[in-house]
């Protein structure tokens, strides 16, 4: 079985990124600008956004934090969101999620200049992956797309099937998939027997949020498992949807969780505000 190792593609990714970010300051004469927005004081929220910050930080991309507190007007953060569209050195906007209410996080959705959507969420960019012409996909799906291609493992024509339809992870995981020629089927917590849909598929993508529901019976022999899942145990210890240890021998590539998926995700933050910062500057010089 071959691993699927994305802590390994995300570092070859960062180098690159950061590469990239050198020559976009010699030709723009500024660093690519993210924003990043903590709303409330969710403890594993805060872990996040801190590793998104480093990674920012060692691949030369200027990021800012904004802090709204829990107890503020939901006003403030509408104001936020217009003043980092206006602000010419802000490239890329993420409001870390969950936020708590009476915050909505359908008010971002609004009013988040779409050409600074950096998880690709807003309804423009969703309308756009779906008509094919995308701005930037959702962090995520975009790593696991990431990593296929890394492994030289084909998409076209082959039956993929997407274990949930979360509108950061599921849905665009199957469009990027059919982008790429993949017959897909999204399964959700609805779908019964499960099982008849993951043992047909030779690529299976698992983003269902429950810790190790998934062993080697609901995959078929040579199967590519992709486990998106990441969960901490009471142990402290953090494990995926996925039963890794079981696939040795029955599946033909998989990832394991940890160091599967979640570094991607890191990886294509970064790539996505690279993208963003790319597009509004050359327009500019237009
Ligand atoms: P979500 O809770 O929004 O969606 C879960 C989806 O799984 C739903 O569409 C639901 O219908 C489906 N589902 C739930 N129980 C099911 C069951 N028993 N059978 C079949 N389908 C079922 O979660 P999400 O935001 O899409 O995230 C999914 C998982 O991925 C979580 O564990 C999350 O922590 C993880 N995640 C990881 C990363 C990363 O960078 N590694 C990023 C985002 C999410």
């Amino acid at each position: 079985m071959i691993l699927l190792d994305g802590k390994a593609v995300a570092k070859d990714r960062r180098a690159k990124i950061k590469s990239e970010v050198d020559s976009f300051k010699s030709k723009f004469g500024k660093a690519p600008g993210l924003a990043v927005v903590l709303v409330g004081d969710d403890p594993a929220s805060q872990v996040y956004v801190g590793s998104k910050e480093k990674a920012c930080a060692k691949a030369g991309i200027l990021s800012q934090r904004f802090d709204i507190d829990k107890t503020q007007n939901v006003e403030e953060l509408d104001s936020l969101l217009n003043h980092l569209n206006a602000d010419q050195d802000v490239h890329a906007v993420l409001v870390q999620i969950p936020i708590p209410k009476p915050f909505e996080y359908r008010s971002v959705l609004e009013l988040l200049d779409p050409r600074k959507d950096v998880d690709g969420l807003t309804y423009d960019s969703m309308g756009r992956l779906w008509s094919g012409h995308k701005s930037v996909a959702p962090c995520t799906p975009r790593g696991v797309m990431e990593i296929l291609k890394y492994y030289d493992i084909n998409v076209a024509g082959k039956k993929a099937v997407v274990v949930g339809r979360s509108n950061i992870v599921g849905k665009p995981m199957a469009q990027l998939l059919m982008d790429e020629n993949a017959t897909v089927t999204v399964c959700h917590s609805k779908t019964p027997s499960l099982e008849e849909y993951t043992r047909e598929a030779d690529i299976v993508a698992v983003a269902a949020g429950k810790p190790r529901m998934f062993g080697k019976e609901d995959f078929k022999k040579d199967a590519v498992v992709i486990d998106v899942g990441i969960h901490r145990l009471d142990s402290g210890k953090l494990c995926g949807d996925v039963r890794f240890e079981e696939l040795g021998g029955h599946a033909s590539a998989a990832t394991p969780a940890p160091g599967g998926v979640g570094p991607m995700t890191i990886a294509m933050l970064l790539q996505n505000t690279l993208d963003l910062a790319t597009a509004i500057e050359t327009r500019k010089l237009k």
